[in-house]
């Protein structure tokens, strides 16, 4: 039986705009072109434009973005294989794919217990002599960038890589490296964003993208992900295929515009809950009255770690469907058990076992996270 309130359904997500992503997909099929092609292009004038960047490059999915940024500053010698890289050890783990598939090594970073993101306060614990890059991402929708990244990052010299997958359309306090914009994608020196259609904006299956200010970034990025070629038959790189479909290109261009309304919308859903839960057994996620340092990919709550299975399905019971993200850290997935045989990240460990997502897409009813909330203080 379907929940009374599921924690996601894509048909609502995308219910205000099925008349015209028919009408967009029809455009494409009856175009004869479906590589590359309008679509696409626009998709990119629009993106590097909301992004505050000077290029923006359509590719495949999330982790082709992250592993071409990674590939391509190999390409141009500003980072070598075995080079230590940090990130979030409770990010999603793709970041870290990205990190080991391009032959570079991940140092997982504690995040901060309030913010959940990457405790900037505690770099200098992580940093190597083979450090040359960090990725900062910004999880949940919450903006991972502040000055002490920033004068970390200039000091260490390293190349800083936004994680933007959760946070389209957020804003920072802080202004990026360049010091004058502040929107998440233009903050470092190049940033990865994710289309997959749970993201808060989703097209109707894969789609990714790069941003960055750097020409020769963008040129690589672009050849990699076509074969390493710049013009047709002629590979200076050994690349492969990550192109943006032109179908997907045309949902995003249909949805693309309406990212603040979007935003906003999961914003109006945080102010609920934190207006309606009140059992002191819950921590809530941190709201400021700035509705765009977070952009509420989740909203994520802590509740003591050993009652937190048994509360999901209490609030299952009750209809209430939930998510954690994520269950299993990076370091302790099987995958890794080599790679981090012997660190413990006491932190990280803890919150995911302490954390519980809520439903907060902009299809959820604000009363019926009003419902949610109230079930919440009963059950927890
Ligand atoms: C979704 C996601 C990715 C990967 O994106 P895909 O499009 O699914 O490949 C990478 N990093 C983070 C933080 C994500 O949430």
């Amino acid at each position: 039986m379907k929940p009374r309130y599921p924690f996601l359904s894509l048909d609502q997500t995308n219910a205000p705009y099925l008349d015209r992503l028919k009408a967009a997909a029809c455009r494409v099929i009856d175009s004869g072109r479906y590589i590359g092609g309008e679509e696409v292009e626009q998709f990119e004038t629009h993106l590097a434009e909301i992004s505050q960047t000077k290029y923006a490059i359509g590719v495949a999915n999330g982790l082709d973005a992250l592993r071409l940024i990674l590939r391509a500053y190999i390409a141009i010698g500003k980072l070598s294989p075995g080079d230590h890289v940090l990130v979030p050890a409770n990010t999603y783990i793709a970041t870290f794919l990205s990190i080991t598939d391009s032959g570079l090594t991940p140092i997982p970073v504690e995040p901060h217990p309030v913010t959940m993101n990457i405790d900037t306060s505690r770099l200098d614990q992580f940093i190597t002599p083979a450090t040359r890059a960090i990725i900062p991402v910004h999880l949940y929708g919450r903006v991972a960038w502040d000055t002490d990244l920033v004068s970390f990052s200039r000091k260490h010299n390293l190349i800083v890589i936004e994680d933007n997958a959760q946070a389209i359309g957020a804003r920072s306090a802080t202004p990026g490296l360049n010091g004058t914009t502040h929107t998440t994608g233009s903050l470092g020196h190049a940033a990865a964003f994710s289309f997959y259609p749970t993201k808060n904006i989703g097209a109707l299956g894969d789609a990714g993208a790069v941003t960055t200010n750097d020409p020769q970034l963008a040129e690589t990025v672009r050849a990699l992900a076509n074969y390493g070629s710049n013009r047709r038959y002629h590979n200076i790189l050994c690349g492969f295929n990550s192109r943006l479909d032109p179908i997907q290109a045309a949902m995003l261009n249909v949805k693309l515009k309406h990212v603040s309304i979007e935003n906003a919308a999961r914003f109006d859903r945080a102010v609920a809950y934190h207006n309606n839960i009140s059992t002191p057994r819950v921590t809530l996620p941190p709201i400021s009255s700035t509705p765009t340092d977070c952009v509420w990919h989740q909203f994520v709550i802590t509740v003591d770690p050993s009652r937190r299975d048994y509360i999901r399905q209490q609030l299952l019971d009750q209809g209430v469907e939930t998510d954690i993200h994520y269950p299993t850290p990076p370091h302790l997935q099987p995958c890794y058990a080599d790679t981090f045989s012997n660190i413990s990240l006491p932190v990280t460990e803890r919150l995911a076992r302490s954390i519980i997502s809520l439903p907060i897409s902009p299809g959820t009813p604000i009363l019926d996270i009003v419902d949610i909330a109230r079930i919440v203080n009963n059950t927890i």
